[in-house]
């Protein structure tokens, strides 16, 4: 099994985020489930894949060519996968991850949660979504995606998609079952 994190190009500034995505993936790797990520060394990307490939895990990274250099692709993985786009990243990633993990990010996290969460909704995938809330990072989207059902912009079962937990332990056994 392989599970794509999307994750910060940066740490943020709080030591809980680095933290988080160092014990996810000291969990994947335990669990045997490889990481798919996008290949960079920089920020909670690299923290990520350090943590999997220390503990012995599996790590493929596909990074577009034009950022080989912007997110400093990762020397040691598994496999690096140079692609031409951005597009081709994000497909590259969703075909090769049976499930999808999203820690804190700035708008390209985000860009990559709605993608892989709408992909879902419409059908275009059945793999799971889940959402890790590090000290309370994306209390306030949910918050606002809360208002987006009351209002009538969401569907609840599509809401329900996006599996929300605290800790990656917790988060990768939801996943599992
Ligand atoms: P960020 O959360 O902004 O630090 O970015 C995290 C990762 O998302 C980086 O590897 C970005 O290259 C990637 N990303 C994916 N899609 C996009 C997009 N449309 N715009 C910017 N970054 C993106």
């Amino acid at each position: 099994m392989n599970i794509a994190v999307y994750c910060g190009s940066s740490f943020g500034n709080n030591p809980e985020f680095a933290n988080a995505a160092k014990a996810l993936g000291k969990s994947l790797a335990e669990a045997k489930t490889g990481l798919v990520y996008g290949g960079g060394n920089v920020g909670l990307m690299g923290a990520i894949a350090d943590a999997v490939l220390e503990a012995g895990g599996n790590v493929i990274g596909v990074i577009p060519k034009a950022l080989e250099q912007r997110e400093v692709a990762h020397s040691n993985l598994t496999q690096l996968i140079i692609v031409p786009d951005m597009h081709t990243r994000k497909a590259k990633m969703i075909e090769l991850a049976d499930a999808f993990i999203v820690l804190p990010g700035g708008i390209g996290t985000l860009e990559e949660l709605f993608e892989v969460w709408t992909w879902a909704q419409l059908g275009y995938h059945q793999k799971s979504v889940g959402l890790l809330n590090i000290a309370g990072y994306y209390d306030q989207l949910l918050e606002f995606l809360d208002m987006a059902v009351k209002v009538g912009f969401q569907k609840p079962i599509h809401r329900d998609f996006l599996l929300v937990e605290t800790n990656p332990t917790a988060l990768l056994e939801r996943i599992r079952q």
